[in-house]
């Protein structure tokens, strides 16, 4: 059974054919670490991470590349202001190096309860600084760039097919530019290579140029070349990347290569929360720290984002993630009755139907909210087998919710000491004594279990490697 993929740059469901099977190059644009990452962006990352497990599902191998911005990206996606990490690192009095490696620490911490897999080669921008400048050179020696006072620029006249994947119109982006565009520029979208750096700039490198700095785009053709030169197939990132980052790596890699690279662009729509953009200015930018302070289990946030298509806005509200919450204790409840039920003798007649039913889901343009609700047919609608289970398990190569860890969550399972811990906890919490609550918060913590306050009241769950984990 073929797999289809929607390809920005054709606009169309394409048929998916990998340049060296059984090999799949995928590359992902990673986060820029100069903060934490919102829940939004990592709607782009476990939409990659379920690109990656249908590949998987399909028997393909796969090289999953992500790069780690830690320098370049200013503070607008074109060429102005300051860079994103040494704005931040200044702020924070910290060097922009400890700031990445914080942020690219908790990303991945974040990644891990959300069940994505680690790609196969995360890759740093401040490790590829030499691959970006002899990228840079042979645009230079090849008439696609021009220095200017500034820095080095990619003049975007030499690419023909310059604004073909977002179909932007470069004339009238010339007519609408602001008019402090560098009047140097040639064309208002000519954008930045490298830069030259002040002398007082945290971050600069020797080049044939001055000292400078890579621009944000060219670490991705950098990177992307590199790792995945002779079989690229498939890049993703966030539909706001379509316009300036993407277009920009093609018109790159054009001029270094003579040709396009990349076959299959694949793009994530955004989450909206509360209907609209997340900002901190507005109060509504939220981490997965805050879902799981506020009681909710990260996967009920994955499951949140599964069941709508990903090249749909989904719209972020608390209320559906608790829905999403309680639809995971559902399908624990109904999974845990498949794990315990014998094999069906001479196994299960209806199976194979729903094995191509859920390929056919997956396969065609990644319809998971489609392949769940299969997995729901078959929890409300079949006997408990052992055969099912085993299936269910195998779709969740894909899904990735966990169902072969999936445990019951019940009252029943905790010791007289610790529900009275709880209760007291209440007690405290009903008094206002916030120091007594906390502190008994952190002994249940050391035994092994953790609190959640949710809009319904307490609830606990046991942590793996606490002293009351069986
Ligand atoms: P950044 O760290 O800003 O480079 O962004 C990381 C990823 O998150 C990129 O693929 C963006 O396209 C994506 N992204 C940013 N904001 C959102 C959002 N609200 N919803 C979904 N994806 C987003
Ligand atoms: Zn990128």
């Amino acid at each position: 059974m073929d797999l289809y993929i929607f390809n920005t740059k054709t606009r169309e469901k394409e048929k998916f054919k990998p340049q060296k099977p059984p090999w799949v190059g995928l590359y992902t644009c990673g986060p820029t670490v100069y903060d934490y990452a919102h829940i939004g962006n990592m709607r782009a990352y476990v939409f990659s991470d379920i690109l990656r497990r249908v590949l998987e599902f399909n028997n393909f191998k796969i090289r999953h590349v992500m790069n780690i911005t830690d320098v370049g990206h200013l503070v607008s996606d074109a060429d102005e202001g300051e860079d994103k990490v040494v704005l931040e690192a200044r702020k924070q009095k910290k060097t922009p190096y400890e700031i990445a490696e914080f942020y690219t620490d908790v990303f991945f911490r974040h990644s891990a309860k959300l069940n994505i897999k680690d790609p196969t080669i995360a890759c740093k921008a401040t490790d590829h600084i030499q691959e970006m400048i002899d990228f840079v050179k042979v645009l230079v020696d090849n008439g696609y760039a021009y220095e200017i006072s500034d820095g080095i620029y990619f003049d975007i006249s030499t690419f023909p097919n310059y604004g073909q994947l977002s179909g932007i119109d470069l004339e009238e982006q010339r007519e609408g530019a602001r008019v402090e565009v560098n009047p140097e520029k040639r064309h208002p979208a000519d954008f930045a290579l490298w830069k030259k750096a002040p002398k007082n700039h945290i971050m600069q490198w020797p080049s044939p140029w001055g000292m400078g700095y890579p621009g944000w785009h060219i670490e991705c053709s950098a990177m992307g070349l590199k790792y995945l030169d002779a079989f690229f197939d498939i890049h993703t990132g966030g539909v706001d990347h379509i316009p300036i980052h993407h277009e920009n790596e093609i018109a790159q890699n054009w001029g270094f290569k003579g040709r396009e690279i990349v076959k299959y662009w694949v793009h994530s729509e955004f989450l909206q929360v509360d209907g609209g953009k997340m900002a901190k200015s507005l109060g509504n930018f939220y981490t997965l720290d805050d879902i799981e302070e506020k009681g909710y289990d990260p996967i009920a946030f994955r499951y949140f984002l599964l069941n709508a298509h990903y090249r749909k806005k989904v719209n972020f509200t608390w209320e559906a993630l608790q829905g999403a919450q309680k639809a995971i204790e559902r399908l624990t409840e109904h999974v845990l009755k498949f794990k315990e039920a014998p094999p069906m003798e001479g196994g299960e007649p209806g199976l194979e139907g729903y094995r191509k039913s859920f390929k056919e889901a997956v396969n065609d343009d990644l319809n998971v909210p489609r392949a769940i609700a299969l997995i729901w047919d078959i929890l409300r609608g079949e006997e408990p087998s052992q055969d099912y289970y085993q299936f269910l398990l195998e779709c969740d190569r894909v899904l990735g919710l966990g169902l072969a860890e999936m445990e019951k969550k019940g009252e029943e399972e905790i010791s007289e000491e610790i529900r009275e811990l709880i209760e007291r906890r209440e007690e405290a919490r009903k008094k206002r004594n916030w120091a007594e609550a906390d502190s008994i918060r952190d002994q249940l913590l050391e035994k092994g279990i953790r609190l959640m306050d949710t809009p319904e009241g307490v609830r606990w769950e046991k942590i793996k490697g606490g002293e009351n984990n069986d």
